[in-house]
């Protein structure tokens, strides 16, 4: 019987992790999921698993991914990559391999401590099914997902047909070949996977449902035109995703080419080209006649191997949608991007809130093929109903299973659609979202009408920060607020800020659907003050101590009626009934707590000052003894 490990967990109140752990421990062959298991051994299973309740303990093995660490928490994948981001600074995709105190670090954050342990010896293989999990065996290198990012008309769209053409039309008989959103050239030093949707746009919308898919970045700058708004809004993009960028200076055919000056440019948008210093590598080409290209391509591949990237073509499967479309006579066509495991016809799918069986499968050459593994993108046919780009694809075990999980997620849709949803982050909530533990950096989109105000603003904004909170401007601009602000806010949690500027309609809309906080300002002092209150609201409120006074235990009365009182006499300043006090004796300190009742004769008083005799009651201790002297202290408030 297989068994799912989530639910052996809920079961015992562990975290998958953990029942991992004692699958180990027991010689139970499993996969991250689940388990094969007869009724005796789940018993043995689950009564392992019960002593351990209350253990924060989560046993790990070495380079684990963030994958890994949502697996073994129990934790939406998503929240681990925040988490890392907005905690750890550290943005990795989902298969990346975390260093070992990165991930210490990142469950402790989530209220457990990594036990590191060796692998279990390999157990014998367990029969797997052609579209059942399977056991992992290891991570092999993959080819990079590349995305092209620029202003209009710098030449993406060029870039990427020219690469297409140079590299894989060639090889077609008639040349023609399939535009399904993503194609991949195959080099003799390897093969590198291109995104077909240029843009910031298309690459941020991906990034908002989750769906990081790009790994590395080519930035587009016309050798002729420089830096225009939409590079910088796109440095901004790809800044924030933590994607490592090349830049691509193109036209370089063009009389009037600079690159140069390009090169100058960048640098005034913290994007260090090698020759000037920094890190990041400028191929200078032309998308017309192809010259510098294939340094390109090869810069992509060097850049791929620093990365190291692998996946597992033997996993279970996960994959995302990059486009879908209803087609008339062959339905519902999505094209998926595998990223682990291998995809195969056949397969039962659950995709997004719909599923299907895969009937057929095209490369980006249109050929048929049968199977395809990590990073290669498949246009699919099969599916009952269009997904979403930035959906997830994952196996079902049989049509059975992937109806029903899709049906339980397209009715968890529904009433997420009619529920009021809560927004992203708001200047109203900040306060909340700090309780929450997952922010520490308030992420701000700043939109001005001219350079002149987007400077000043910024400027202003960025002298906000205190120690406790980071005010981070993440894009800045002239100009109205776009759509793609509010894609790129969305993504990045932030809040976007307009100073005499307005809205673009578009960009309202998506502000409603994603949840973003626009705010307009016509008056800087204004904006200020507005984020500034937020910012104090975020603060977690600081407490220092505050001395009172001293007071003196002189005699212990039993009273009948009240129980044991502390007859004192105040020596110096005061003391109040509530207030904090800590009881020496012999100068140690004895108990630490709250004054109960304070009494003059037997008239319950707010507050008795030096001089003064009174009777004390503390909030849970009796023990005092004639002599002992008292602390009195509160706990006040600074921020
Ligand atoms: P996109 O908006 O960034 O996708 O830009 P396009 O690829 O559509 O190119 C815009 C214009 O620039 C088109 O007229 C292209 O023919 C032209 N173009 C693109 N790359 C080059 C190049 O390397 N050299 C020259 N001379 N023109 C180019």
């Amino acid at each position: 019987m297989q068994t799912s490990i989530a639910d052996v967990a809920k079961n015992t109140h562990l975290v998958p992790g953990q029942v991992m752990g004692v699958l180990d421990e027991l010689g139970v062959q499993h996969d991250s999921t689940s388990f094969e298991a007869d009724a005796d051994i789940l018993e043995l299973v689950e009564e392992a698993a019960r002593a351990l309740k209350g253990s924060k303990k989560v046993p790990m093995l070495a380079n684990r991914t963030p994958r890994d660490v949502a697996q073994a928490l129990g934790v939406p994948q998503p929240e681990v990559q925040k988490t890392l981001i907005t905690k750890h600074k550290v943005m990795a995709q989902l298969t990346t391999v975390l260093k070992p105190e990165v991930v210490e670090q990142l469950v402790a954050g989530l209220g457990y401590e990594v036990q590191w342990v060796d692998a279990p010896a390999p157990a014998k293989p367990s029969p797997a099914t052609a579209s059942g999990p399977k056991k992992a065996v290891g991570a092999q290198p993959r080819p990079p997902i590349v995305t092209i990012l620029g202003h209009v008309d710098h030449g993406k769209t060029s870039l990427l047909d020219y690469i297409r053409k140079a590299n894989v039309a060639s090889k077609e008989a008639g040349g023609i070949t399939q535009h399904i959103g993503a194609y991949q050239v195959e080099l003799p030093e390897g093969k590198i996977t291109f995104l077909d949707t240029p843009g910031h746009a298309a690459f941020t919308a991906m990034r908002s449902r989750g769906a990081q898919v790009t790994d590395i970045a080519i930035l587009v700058v016309a050798a002729d035109d420089g830096i225009m708004p939409q590079t910088i809004e796109a440095i901004s993009h790809v800044k924030n995703a933590g994607v490592p960028m090349i830049v691509a200076v193109n036209k370089m055919d063009k009389p009037d080419a600079n690159p140069d000056r390009v090169m100058q440019q960048l640098t005034e948008h913290q994007v260090i080209p090698i020759p000037y210093g920094g890190d990041v590598e400028v191929a200078k080409v032309s998308a017309l006649t192809g010259e510098g290209v294939p340094d390109l391509l090869e810069l992509i591949l060097l850049q791929a191997g620093i990365m190291g990237l692998t996946a597992d073509p033997r996993t279970s499967l996960d994959g995302v949608v990059i486009e879908a479309k209803l087609e008339k006579g062959r339905g519902p066509v999505a094209t998926i991007l595998v990223e682990e495991g291998t995809l195969k016809i056949g397969d039962n799918l659950i995709v997004g809130s719909t599923y299907g069986k895969v009937k057929a499968m095209m490369d980006y050459r249109g050929e048929r093929i049968k199977e395809a593994g990590p990073s290669t993108p498949v246009e699919v046919l099969g599916l009952t109903d269009v997904p979403n780009a930035g959906d997830r694809v994952a196996f079902a075990a049989d049509e059975r299973e992937a109806r029903t999980t899709a049906e339980s997620r397209a009715s968890a849709d529904r009433e997420k659609a009619f529920a009021p949803s809560k927004r992203k982050v708001s200047l109203g909530d900040l306060r909340k979202s700090l309780d929450s533990g997952e922010m520490k950096t308030l992420n701000l989109i700043v939109k001005a009408d001219v350079q002149g105000s987007v400077e000043a603003v910024r400027g202003m904004l960025e002298k906000v920060e205190n120690e406790e909170v980071t005010v981070k401007v993440i894009h800045s601009g002239v100009g109205t607020i776009t759509e793609s602000d509010i894609l790129l806010a969305s993504a990045a949690d932030a809040i976007c800020v307009g100073f005499n500027t307005r809205v673009e309609p578009t960009a309202k809309s998506e502000a409603e659907r994603s949840k973003v906080e626009i705010r307009t300002y016509s008056i800087i002092y204004e904006l200020i003050e507005d984020i500034e209150a937020a910012i104090k609201g975020m603060l977690a409120p600081k407490f220092v101590e505050e001395y009172l006074g001293t007071v003196e235990i002189r005699m212990v009365f039993n009273l009948t009626k009240y129980g044991l009182v502390a007859g004192c006499h105040v020596t110096d300043g005061k003391v109040q009934r509530n207030c904090n006090v800590r009881i020496k004796r012999d100068n140690e300190v004895v108990w630490e707590g709250k004054v109960g009742s304070l009494k003059n004769v037997k008239q319950d008083v707010r507050e008795m000052i030096a001089g003064q005799d009174c009777g004390i009651q503390f909030d849970g201790f009796t023990a005092f003894k004639e002599g002992d002297v008292i602390e009195a202290f509160e706990m006040v408030q600074i921020n």
